[in-house]
C-alpha cells in the first residue's frame, strides 16, 4: 500500500519567489467560459461549473503526474470554508479532499470543537497532488509559490461562489493562498482577520503537521492548540445566520 511521507514542514515556506506564470490559454478559456455562465447560476451550479473546468486545468505542471484534479466539496452555501495545502496520496486516488490520515485528524478536531464537517466546504489551495515517486511510494512535496499562485484563481472562484462567513487557512500554503501573500502561521493564528472583501479569516496549522510531530507530548499539546483555533471558528459560526 502506498504511504505518505512529508519532506517538508507545511509551516515553512519553500521555493523561490519567481515571476507568476500566466494561466494557460486553455485554462483561462475554461475560467472565462465558466464566468459567462455564472451570473444566473445558483452557487451550487457555479461550483459544478468550476469543478468541471478545473478537471481540465493545465495552468501549472502538477496535473501531469497526478491522477486527477481534487476540487473542493461541501454545501454550496456553507458558512465555513476550510482550506488545506494540496491533496495527498489518498485524496489523489479518491478525488476528494481530506479523506486520508490528515482528514481523519481534521474530523476529530472539528468534532471536538463543535463543528459538523458536513456543513463546511473543504478545499485545498493547490488542487493536484505534488509528489516524488520513490518505488511504490509517492512522497509528498510542498507546492512552490508559482504553483500556489497558478492555482489561486480556483480558490478565488470557490470563495466567490460560496461566500462563507469564515475561511480557515490550515498551514502555510493555505495561508499564502487565502491572504495572497506569505503569511506566517504563528504570528497570525488564534485571531480573526478581515480579508479585503470583509470575509473573516482564521489561520491555523495543517493537520498533517500534527501527524508528523515525533514527540507525543508535543503532539497532544499542538492538537489542543489546533482544537482551540477551531473553537474560535465555532464561536463565530454560532452567530452566523447560515449556521445550522
Ligand atoms: S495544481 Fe491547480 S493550477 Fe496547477 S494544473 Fe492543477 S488545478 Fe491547475
Amino acid at each position: 500500500m502506498a504511504g505518505i511521507f512529508f519532506l517538508s514542514n507545511p509551516n515553512g515556506i519553500e521555493g523561490t519567489l519567481t515571476p507568476l506564470p500566466e494561466l494557460s490559454l486553455a485554462c483561462r478559456n475554461d475560467i472565462l467560459h465558466s464566468k459567462r455562465k455564472m451570473p444566473m447560476a445558483t452557487a451550487s451550479q457555479s461550483l459544478e461549473t468550476l469543478r468541471e473546468a478545473a478537471a481540465d486545468c493545465r495552468a501549472c505542471p502538477l496535473w501531469k503526474n497526478a491522477t486527477q484534479t481534487v476540487f473542493g466539496e461541501g454545501p454550496p452555501h456553507a458558512p465555513l470554508m476550510l482550506v488545506g495545502e494540496q491533496p495527498g496520496d489518498k485524496e489523489d486516488i479518491a478525488g476528494k479532499p481530506f479523506v486520508g490520515p490528515a482528514g481523519l485528524m481534521l474530523d476529530r478536531a472539528l468534532d471536538e470543537a463543535g463543528i459538523d464537517r458536513k456543513k463546511a466546504y473543504i478545499t485545498n489551495a493547490v488542487k493536484h497532488f505534488k509528489f516524488l515517486a520513490r518505488g511504490k511510494f509517492r512522497l509528498h512535496q510542498k507546492p512552490t509559490t508559482p504553483e500556489i499562485k497558478a492555482c489561486r484563481p480556483w480558490y478565488e472562484r470557490e470563495l466567490a461562489a460560496i461566500k462563507p462567513d469564515l475561511v480557515v487557512a490550515m498551514g502555510a500554503t493555505a495561508a499564502q493562498s487565502v491572504f495572497g501573500k506569505i503569511t506566517p502561521i504563528n504570528k497570525n493564528r488564534g485571531r480573526l482577520i478581515d480579508l479585503d472583501d470583509g470575509t473573516k479569516a482564521l489561520v491555523t496549522v495543517h493537520p498533517s503537521y500534527l501527524l508528523r510531530l515525533p514527540d507525543e507530548d508535543a503532539k497532544a499539546r499542538e492538537y489542543e492548540r489546533f482544537v482551540d483555533d477551531l473553537k474560535i471558528a465555532a464561536a463565530l459560526l454560532r452567530k452566523s445566520t447560515r449556521a445550522a
